[in-house]
Parts: C-alpha cells; structure tokens; sequence
C-alpha cells in the first residue's frame, strides 16, 4: 500500500456546514433541548398530495422496478423542455437535459464534466458551500468575488473582468442566491452574459430558487436573456426548494450536448438512474400547475417579512431585505461577536441554530444565516430568543 491510506482528493473536502449544523441541532433536540433548527435550508411544509399521490401510484407500476435510462425518465425530460419555456421563457432540446440526484448533483457533473486542473472559475461570495468544493473535486480552483451589503450582495461586469485570467474557464451564478437572499436585475444579467459571451466563459447558472422571489424581483434565466450565450450555458435547477420535495433527490442540468452527453457518461458510471418513483413524482410536480408553490411562496413571504422587521431591529445587526430564496444574511459585526462565536453561543445559550457566515468562505465572517423555512411561531420564538441573546451580550 503506498504511504497515504486515503484519496488526497477526498480527504480535503470539507464537511457541509450547512449539514454538520442540522446534526449538531437534532443531536441537542434529541438530549431534550428545546432547540429551533434554521440551519438547513429546507421548506417545512410537506410535498403537494398531488405530487405525494404521484409517487404512490408510481410504486404499484412495475415499470417502475427496473432500470430506466440512466439519463432521466424520458417522459420527464419532455415535461422539463415545456416547464423550462414556461419558467424561463427559453425552450431546450429535449437531448439537452439530464436528470440528476438532486440540484446538488447536477453542480459536481457540471464541474466534472466541463473543468479541467488549472482552470479556473469566478465564484461570488459568500458562496453556497457546495460550489467550492465540486470545483476542486474537478482539480480546477475557486476564485471568490468579494460582495458585501452595499453592494447587494451581487458582482459587476468590472469586478468579473478585474478577476479574469488566461485560466478563467467558468463563472458560477445564483439568483436568487443561497445564502445572500440576493436576486439580479435583468440588465445585470444581460451584462454579465454579454461579458461571457465575449471572453468564452462558461456560465453555471443555479436556478433551484426560481420560483421564491419578494417584492418586485424576478427571476430572469441568463439564457432567456442572453440567447447568444447557449452553447456555454448550463442551467442547474431541482425539485427541492419550490416543491418542498428536499428527500426525493430530483434535479436536473441543461447544457449544450457535448457536456450533457459527457455528464450522462460520468453519472451512467457512477449513479445510473434517478430513483423513478422520485421521478414520477417529479414529474407531477413541475407539469402541475404552480397553486401550491405560489401558497408556498405567499407563506414564505410573510416569515420573510417578520424575519427582517424584527433583525433590522436588533443593535449591531445590518441586513440586506431578502430579495429571494429563503435567507435572511445580517451582518452581526455591530455585536462585537464573530460570527463563529455569535452562532455557537446562541445555540447554546438560546437553543436556535443559525450558520455562522464563514461556512461560506471567508466574505462571509461576520454574518449569519439564518433560514426563514420554519414555520411562524416557531419562527417569532426563536426571534425573540435571538433579541434576548443579543440583548443579554449588550448589557454586559
Ligand atoms: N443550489 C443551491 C443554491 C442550494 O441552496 C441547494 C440546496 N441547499 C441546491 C442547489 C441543491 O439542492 P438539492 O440537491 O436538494 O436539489
């Protein structure tokens, strides 16, 4: 055996904070503490019946025993070709459309599929945990853009132009993103896909919180926007976060052929096929109409609402109103606390589970984030703790 036991290239993952978080809530909750999870970034309401109801009918189809192709439920991809022009006004060949274990899936193919070592690829920061490590999966390395308050929590065309190198492969964009809130205008879409379009810059677009958009912002897909960008774009998008279907591991990639025929490779070989009750279920969810999600949606925005009142309230905290997905992302440095302690100790002391800002990367000291998918009361519980906690530190 050589020296090393285990795979350097494994060993240096991080474990997902996002996750470690969740565990060490349950962990507490389960020794009978009354912990408030908002860790994990998850929709508290079950699937729609008519989705659940999918799925049931799904396992008596013995159909559905057997393997399927590897690339996706064919019924299901054409459903995706006709849910994509509705949400994102574009329509993809269906051979353009690989469906995957989850939006989470689709980021490491896209990574394994498209980066090679020494490419390298713009990531905005603070950054969902999963971006950086699927890109040094793929050997090549993260160049975070720094984004802060007033800045919106989004990048421009000069800060992507200051950061690009003869080595820039890719950019990752998400609007709405996970953990900012943040959500791009059109015209800063169209700018940025422009910008790429220019320099040959691939642009992995995570679209998973499409639909959970406030006030007067739209999500707008860079394709729609930017048609000329096409043979460089991958759309990334899933189930999860709209559908509240977070455990049926169901998402998918657009991309042009050559990447989707090389991601179908990689993931024939490592997963085969998706689930197919998951994706029968899918199935039903995005060629239903959007009723439930829009309910989903409304309640969404009225924690939303609560979340920011009460947060903008609190001294020390300065917050950015959340303009999408399902994250407030205040700035705690006023507390005197770093964000590490600020998260450890409320947990502790005040039994609320938040994630300290550093989970995603280093732009992200001095924030917290904190989900705003529980339900209301135990939401304006756990704000109230949060006041109190923040009070208590004041005082003394
Ligand atoms: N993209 C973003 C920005 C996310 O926040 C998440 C979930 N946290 C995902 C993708 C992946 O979701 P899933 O794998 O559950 O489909």
């Amino acid at each position: 055996m050589s020296t090393e036991r285990l795979s350097r290239r494994i060993t240096t993952i991080a474990e997902s904070a996002t996750m470690a978080v969740d565990a060490k809530a349950k962990a507490l909750k389960a020794a009978g503490e009354p912990v408030i999870g908002f860790g994990a970034g998850e929709p508290d309401f079950a699937t729609p019946s008519h989705i659940v109801e999918a799925a049931v009918a799904a396992c008596q189809d013995p159909a559905n025993h057997k393997y399927t192709p590897a690339g996706g439920l064919p019924a299901l991809k054409e459903a995706l070709v006709d849910k994509t022009e509705r949400d994102s006004r574009w329509r993809p060949e269906v051979s353009r459309i690989l469906v995957t274990n989850g939006g989470k899936h689709a980021v490491y193919n896209t990574c394994a599929a498209a980066l090679n070592p020494g490419d390298e690829v713009l990531l905005p920061a603070p950054y969902w945990t999963t971006y950086p490590e699927s890109i040094a999966l793929a050997g090549a390395t993260p160049v975070p853009l720094p984004t802060d308050i007033a800045s919106g929590f989004r990048v421009t065309v000069d800060q992507l132009e200051r950061a690009r190198t003869p080595h820039t492969k890719a950019l990752f964009f998400v609007s709405p993103s996970n953990p900012t809130g943040a959500v791009y205008p059109a015209d800063e879409i169209k700018a940025i896909g422009r910008w790429a379009v220019e320099h040959g810059i691939w642009v992995f677009a995570d679209e998973i919180y499409e639909h959970l958009t406030y006030d007067d912002n739209v999500h707008h897909s860079m394709r729609a926007l930017v048609p000329e960008i096409d043979d460089q774009f991958v759309a990334i998008n899933g189930v999860a976060k709209t559908y509240a279907m977070t455990g049926w591991r169901v998402g998918w990639m657009i991309g042009p052929a050559d990447l989707i025929k090389a991601a179908g490779n990689l993931q024939s070989h490592g997963t085969s096929n998706v689930a197919n009750v998951s994706q029968q279920a899918a199935l039903a969810a995005v060629s239903g109409d959007l009723t439930a999600v829009a309910d989903m949606r409304a309640s969404f925005d009225r924690r939303r609402r609560t979340m920011t009142e009460m947060l903008q309230s609190i001294k020390g905290a300065d917050l950015l109103t959340p303009q999408g997905a399902f994250y407030a992302f205040p700035n705690i440095q006023g507390t005197k606390m770093s964000s590490k302690k600020f998260a450890d100790d409320l947990l502790m002391e005040a039994g609320v589970a938040v994630l300290a800002g550093e989970s995603f990367g280093k732009y992200g000291d001095g924030f917290i984030r904190i989900s705003f998918a529980n339900s209301t009361d135990r939401l304006e519980e756990a704000l109230d703790r949060i006041s109190s906690f923040v009070a208590s530190r004041n005082s003394t």
